[in-house]
């Protein structure tokens, strides 16, 4: 069966075509700057790049671009769309209503447009993907897969902010997590590495590229994760701050912030660009403090530390601990990083081993020393192959 997988943005959609079950990829690609006068189309075909410029106004113009691209004489790996059994969407925010992957109909939609209320940024954009490909291929399954689904299973304890409850109550102010296609593929890919079913493994499960989080997984679960209402709270990101004091903001309103300042300044200003004032990119600011510059190599020392109390506090979480699991741009490649991170963490048990992790760059691998009791592991995320396989599942469900 082919599933299209589909991410799409303000400004551009991916998409990858899988065969399923076999969750071979055929084709992928992005088409980028929709809504500006030229678009971009790139799309990889048979381990084949095609790059070129289209005009795509909206995100219905990408979707027929995109199925175009999919079927063409040259560059295209299907005869026609109606292969295109199902196809499954990313979406950011599922509220608390949405436990897991869902067909979507009319009422899941309904959903979605109530939850942009709490992703300002990112449902409306996944919104139109999906009218967008319910249009173009009406007779094929549209899957959605929730970022905040895995994290479900946190318990009140964990998920409730110390607030007035009513704040609770009447406007679901609550920790909801993110990135949770990932922090679940990579939990139950650890759990198959390290010889155990999905549910038996207890992890910290840690994504970090851009955008980066922290996941407790106890039995497979989710039990408690660094972001919370929105993606703002937790560990230190590229431009986002992480974890501060809230009353900072009060003081800086006072100051002369206006909201919008604050919200532009957490976001956009903060985290690794912030404290180094040059770069939110983990590899620049690595070349950078390699060169000497203090900053560079304090935004590293912070973004490293906080993650590390993260796992300590984890630890504290789960009864025991098997895995301590990297993803993401950073948690895949940045040797140093991880290096950082996991040093000192003896006393809970985790030891790298420095010629190990040193060997590990974006792939997958084992990167703590043979004695550690807790095992450290690298895995290559793939939230596309996740939202394919749950795609894949759901749409079965007519067939049978
Ligand atoms: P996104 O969250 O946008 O998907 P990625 O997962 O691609 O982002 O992660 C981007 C981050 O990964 C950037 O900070 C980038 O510098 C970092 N990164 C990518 N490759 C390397 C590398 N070889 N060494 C260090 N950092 C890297």
């Amino acid at each position: 069966m082919k599933v299209l997988v589909i991410n799409a943005g303000s400004s551009s959609i991916k998409y990858q075509l899988f065969e399923m079950p076999a969750g071979q990829v055929l084709a992928r690609g992005i088409v980028g700057r929709i809504g500006e006068t030229v678009s971009e189309l790139s799309h990889t075909y048979n381990g084949n790049k095609h790059k070129t410029e289209v005009t795509a106004k909206d995100h219905e113009q990408a979707m027929t671009i995109i199925l175009q691209a999919l079927v063409d004489k040259k560059i295209g790996v299907i005869d026609t769309v109606t292969q295109i059994k199902a196809v499954g969407h990313r979406v950011v925010h599922g509220g608390e209503e949405f436990t897991g992957s869902m067909r979507i109909d009319e009422k899941v939609i309904a959903s979605v447009e109530k939850y942009a209320d709490l992703a300002p940024l990112h449902n409306p954009p996944n919104l139109v993907g999906i009218r967008a490909a319910r249009h173009s291929l009406p007779e094929a399954v549209q899957v959605a897969c929730f970022d905040t689904a895995f994290h479900a299973t946190i318990p009140e304890v964990a998920f409730l902010y110390a607030l007035p409850y009513e704040i609770y109550e009447t406007y679901r102010v609550r920790r909801y997590g993110f990135h949770g296609t990932s922090h679940r593929y990579i939990a139950r890919r650890a759990a198959a590495i390290l010889g155990k079913g999905k549910y038996e493994i207890n992890a910290i499960t840690c994504h970090l590229g851009n955008g980066c989080s922290i996941t407790a997984v106890k039995q497979g679960h989710s039990v408690d994760t660094s972001m919370g209402l929105t993606p703002l709270e937790g560990v230190v990101m590229g431009t986002r701050s992480g974890d501060f004091d809230p009353a900072i903001l009060f003081y800086l309103n006072d100051k002369g912030y206006t909201v919008d300042d604050l919200n532009t300044m957490c976001n956009k200003k903060s985290g690794l660009l912030g404290i180094s004032g040059k770069s939110n990119d983990m590899r620049n600011l690595s070349e950078l403090a390699v060169g000497g510059d203090r900053r560079a190599q304090l935004a590293i020392d912070i973004f490293c530390y906080r993650i590390k109390k993260y796992i300590g506090a984890y630890t504290a979480v789960l009864d025991t601990l098997d895995a301590v699991i990297f993803t993401g741009g950073i948690g895949e490649n940045a040797v140093d990083v991880r290096n950082t991170i996991c040093t000192g963490l003896t006393q809970v048990g985790i030891q790298i081993d420095p010629e190990k992790n040193r060997a590990i760059v974006g792939c997958e691998g084992l990167v703590s020393t043979a004695d550690s009791r807790v095992q450290v592991l690298v895995v290559p995320t793939n939230e596309e192959a996740a939202i394919a396989n749950d795609t894949f599942e759901l749409a079965g469900e007519r067939t049978v």
